[in-house]
Order: C-alpha cells, then structure tokens, then sequence
C-alpha cells in the first residue's frame, strides 16, 4: 500500500471525466472566466474510457479502494454508465461513487448507473429558494428539476443520496435551515460546504465564508444535534445527528478545520494527470506515460513514487500558503 510523506495510505481516487459543465456556479466556473472563448479540453486531450479504466486498475494496485467519477459535470459524458461498469469489474474496488448537479440525471440514468455498478450519489444544490439557486448556478436552471434528480436517485435504490450545499455568505447562508428542514426524515444526507478558496477565478474572501459552527449552531437552534463518530479514517464531513432521530447532517469545514491530516485523496483530471492535493498547483503526467507505452509497472511506480513524496496540507498551511496558480475545482472535480 503506498503510504505518503506525512503517513496517509492512499485510498480514493477522485476522477474527472470532463472539464465541461452546464451550470457556470459563481463560485467554481464564473461565467465571466469560464465563457464562450474557454478553451475547454478537445476531445483527442481527454482520457478515454479504456484509459481511465486502465489507470483506475493501477491506482487500485497502489491501494485505492474507492472511487468517484466527478467533472466538470460527468453526466456531460456520454454513456458514463460504460465506465462505470468498467471500473466495477476491476478487482479491489468497493465502492463507486458519483457527484453530479443532478441537471441530466433522469429516473432512466440513475437506474443505468446503478445497474453498472455506481454505489453512492451525491447530488449538489445550493438553495431551495428557486431565484437564489438559479442566481448561484448562473445559466436559470430550476431548483425543481434538481430536485426530480434526488427522487431519482432514490427511487434507483442509490440511498442515502447525499445533497452538498456550498456555503456563502449572503447567497444562501439563509437558506441553511430551510435545507435543514426539507431533508429531515427522508433518509438523504445534507452535507453543508464551507466555500473553499480552490483555483483562482472565484475572487473568494474569507469573510465570504460561513463557518462550521455557525452553521451547526444555526441548525442546532431548531432540532439538538450531536456529534457522531465518522464513518472511517478520512471521512471528510463532520457528522451531526438530530437528537429526535430525524436523521443526520454533514459539515465539511475545510477551511476553519482542516482535515489534511487524513487526506487519503488522488485526483486524476480529465486530460489524465495526478493531482496530489485539491489546491495543487501542477499535475503528473500519466497519460504521456501510457500513451507513450509505458507499462503498468512503470506507471505503477510513478503513482507510488509521487504518492511517497506527498506532503501536501494547503488548507492547514493557508495562512502562510505562497499564492501558486491553483487548478481550478471544475478541472479535478473536488
Ligand atoms: N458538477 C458536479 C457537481 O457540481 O456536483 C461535480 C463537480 S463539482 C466541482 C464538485 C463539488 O465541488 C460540488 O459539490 C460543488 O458544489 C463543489 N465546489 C465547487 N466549487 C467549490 C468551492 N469554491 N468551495 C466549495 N465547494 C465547491
Ligand atoms: Fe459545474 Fe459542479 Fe462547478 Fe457548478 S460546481 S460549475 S455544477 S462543476
Ligand atoms: Fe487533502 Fe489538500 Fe484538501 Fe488538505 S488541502 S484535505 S491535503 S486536498
């Protein structure tokens, strides 16, 4: 198993399938970076399904045992469900997960999905106040039809859904405990995201952040919560239940408490290159080494060898971080 320079085995692989997106979320892909004249990735720079399976199978060799396809939006992808059953057959991986907006997720994908072998969804949405939601997403998508994805994914058996809302303050910090309320009982997962300073396009301010406490304190005011142990090492929401048994929330506080220390996450981009850390600067070329014939055990030793000097901890070093150009969060999915 490879085992980085702070001692964090490596565990997930995060994969994105596309850096393509419908939505332009002000705090990921503002519209005004992220418009007509992007240059977004040709279809030749993409991995294909053959080679993100390939790499997939060398990752679970150095000690992945989960994965989440993410983007960009990966349902951008046609026929996402061909890769998912791809990696499902691969020996050694136990879980795949999927992060969407939810925007092409239909009753028919969630079942296809499923069917090939997809364990876990997590649907983003930001507000339930229709106008906000449609503010943030910045292109008027409806708040309902994001909402038609989250039944959807039940009604495929892909429970608990989890639904991540980013936090930012005076968008929708009111509209946390409306959130709160809407998914009590039902089973699914709100998880609530304190907006992170990712890439370099979002113009973040840390007083645009709403913290962790606030916003369990918020919700604790309305139903008790408290704490519950996670689930396993390096689970990244902090979870709360509600003391009336309606369930449980998450609260991922990246910023005010940093969990680096049990970062156990590899991001493999669409173009195929090994990021070590959401707030990277630079990725490793692996789709060079096997476009070029490396073999398995070369690229299997370059995973390793960047994986060993891993010492990345960014948010726990933001402070004094030295400014980098940062990937941006829609190239490696977060
Ligand atoms: N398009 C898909 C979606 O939105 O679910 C998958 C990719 S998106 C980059 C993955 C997650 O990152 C989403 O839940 C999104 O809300 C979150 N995200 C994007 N920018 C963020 C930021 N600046 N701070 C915190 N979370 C962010
Ligand atoms: Fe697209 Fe997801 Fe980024 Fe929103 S958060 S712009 S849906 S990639
Ligand atoms: Fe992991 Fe980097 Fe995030 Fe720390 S800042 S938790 S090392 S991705």
């Amino acid at each position: 198993m490879a085992v980085d320079s702070l001692g964090r085995p490596l565990r997930d692989l995060r994969i994105s399938v596309t850096d393509r997106c419908n939505f332009r979320c002000t705090y990921c892909m503002p519209k005004e970076v992220f418009g007509r004249d992007f240059a977004f990735l040709d279809r030749a720079e993409l991995l294909s399904f053959e080679e993100i399976a390939h790499l997939a199978q060398l990752f679970v060799r150095e000690g992945v045992t989960k994965i989440r396809l993410t983007g960009g939006e990966p349902l951008l992808r046609r026929d996402l469900e061909r890769l998912v059953a791809m990696l499902a057959r691969i020996r050694g991986v136990q879980d795949i997960a999927l992060t969407t907006n939810g925007a092409l997720l239909t009753r028919e994908k969630a079942f296809a999905l499923r069917e090939a072998g997809v364990n876990r969804i997590t649907v983003s949405l930001d507000s339930l106040d229709d106008a906000v939601f449609r503010r943030m997403n910045d292109v008027n998508f409806p708040v309902a039809r994001v909402l038609a994805a989250i039944d959807a994914a039940a009604e495929a058996g892909l429970t608990p859904v989890k639904i991540d809302v980013v936090v930012k303050r005076s968008e929708n910090d009111g509209d946390i405990v409306e959130m709160a309320h809407r998914f009590r009982g039902t089973g699914h997962i709100v998880r609530f995201i304190e907006y992170m300073d990712v890439g370099n396009t979002n113009g973040w301010r840390m007083e645009d952040v709403v913290p962790a406490r606030e916003i369990a304190g918020s919700i604790g005011a309305h139903w008790p919560i408290e704490p519950v142990e996670a689930n396993y090492f390096g689970e990244v929401a902090e979870r709360w239940r509600y003391l009336d048994g309606a369930g449980e929330i998450g609260i991922i506080s990246s910023v005010t408490q940093p969990f680096c220390g049990s970062c156990t996450r590899a991001r493999l981009s669409a173009d195929g290159k090994l990021y070590l850390c959401l707030f990277a600067g630079t990725g490793h070329d692996l789709r060079g080494l096997l476009r070029g014939g490396a073999d398995d055990e070369t690229i299997a030793a370059a995973i390793r060898g960047r994986w060993h000097s891993r010492d990345d901890r960014y948010s726990e070093i933001r402070a004094e971080a030295t400014p980098i150009e940062k990937v941006e969060m829609s190239h490696i999915g977060g």
